[in-house]
């Protein structure tokens, strides 16, 4: 049965207000809605490849109810689609096909499609306005919102990239039934993150995941959720949206994960692994450094994870290297976020490198 449960959620930035909406089966009533009940001349749409495959004859037929002309781009799964040869046949569909600024582009996929499809959006004519439809939990929950657009290159990941805000977020639950177990792990992830540096009560409400499959969750509930997230990154990233200060919080956990990701290799732990393992260690760290966390509220998600990496693979030396390459370092010491107590991050500077030892261990000893 259709959830019946629908959300929106106003995102504020400074150019405009624009609304991310989230239920069940929604993409035809959010369409209509956005353009007052009117139909376009044409659409453009960048779509993930194995969402096309799985979710394409919906997303067609929804579309092609919007527009009688529908130009698609299908983006290959994966990081390296985020590069200027896709960019660049993605701008070709466009611009071949009578791009004007007042059509939309319509991005269907993960973060990968919604990154890439959003800086064709925010270059193409200088702007064109953009609909993004998250089909990943972590996208609907984290990259979707907030306007980070770019690619990569080769010497580094978004290193080509804009602001540019999107006028239409879509989060529609029915994209997730086919989503792998391993995505739903990502999404997890960034959630708890928002728990823990901002609404306890979202431990509460992942209480969904742990009583069945992820996704078999209850869809009432997982909307609700997924809303309570959506305005946590709305009120963030309204607070500081061009990543000025207040949008650091968001990297909880991050430090210690991209260095776990930059030396496992991001095809043997997946970022959500990362993340649950770096919040483990920088609740330690917050510890160590004299924060007072009363019981460790990841605890209950704990059997969610496994990984395919072993701790004797990896070595703490390495790991700092990795975390002291950080280009924004200014000193000796290592930026982190940390908490002084639940809900209340902080960014701290550590220079101790025992502290941090003993913080991997017990991400350590997770593996
Ligand atoms: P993320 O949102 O985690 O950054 P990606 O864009 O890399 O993710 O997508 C992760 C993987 O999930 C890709 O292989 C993509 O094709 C696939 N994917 C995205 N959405 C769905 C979906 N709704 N059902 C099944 N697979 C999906
Ligand atoms: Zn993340």
């Amino acid at each position: 049965m259709k959830a019946e449960g629908k959300a929106e959620v106003p995102v504020s930035t400074t150019e405009s207000t624009y609304k991310a909406v989230i239920g069940e089966q929604i993409l035809a009533d959010a369409l209509s809605d956005f353009n007052d009940g009117r139909s376009w001349d044409k659409l453009f749409l960048i779509i993930d490849e194995n969402v096309e495959k799985l979710h394409g004859d919906h997303v067609y037929s929804v579309l092609a109810s919007h527009a009688s002309e529908i130009h698609t781009q299908i983006i290959p799964a994966g990081e390296a689609s985020k590069s200027t040869d896709l960019w660049k046949q993605c701008l070709d569909v466009l611009l071949e096909n009578g791009a004007r600024r007042n059509i939309p582009v319509v991005v269907v996929g993960g973060g990968v499609t919604g990154d890439l499809g959003g800086f064709v959006a925010a270059t193409a004519l200088r702007g064109m306005p953009l609909i993004h439809v998250p089909t990943t939990l972590l996208a609907m929950v984290d990259s979707s919102i907030g306007g980070k657009t770019g690619i990569n290159h080769s010497a580094g990941k978004n290193l080509i990239g804009a602001f540019y805000q999107p006028g239409l977020v879509v989060a529609d639950i029915s994209f997730l039934e086919t989503l792998p177990e391993n995505e739903w792990i990502n999404g997890l992830s960034e959630i708890l993150k928002y728990a823990a540096i901002r609404d306890d009560s979202i431990f509460d409400d992942c209480s969904i995941f742990l009583e069945d499959e992820m996704k078999n969750a209850d869809p009432e509930k997982l909307i609700l959720l997924i809303r309570k997230c959506i305005s946590i990154k709305a009120d963030v990233v309204k607070q500081d949206e061009y990543e000025s200060g207040l949008r650091a919080i968001l990297n909880f956990g991050h430090t210690f994960a991209h260095a776990l990701e930059t030396e496992c290799g991001y095809s043997r732990i997946s970022h959500g692994q990362a993340v649950f393992l770096g919040m483990l260690a920088a609740c330690k760290l917050s510890s160590l450094t004299g924060s007072d966390l009363k019981d460790q509220k990841l605890d209950p998600f704990r059997s969610l994870y496994t990984y395919a990496v072993d701790r004797n693979e990896l070595a703490i030396k390495k790991l700092n290297r990795h975390m002291m390459a950080d280009k924004k370092r200014t000193g000796p010491a290592i930026r982190f976020v940390l908490l002084e107590s639940w809900q209340h991050p902080v960014l701290k500077e550590v220079e101790d490198e025992d502290l941090i030892r003993e913080a991997w261990q017990v991400a350590f000893d997770e593996l």
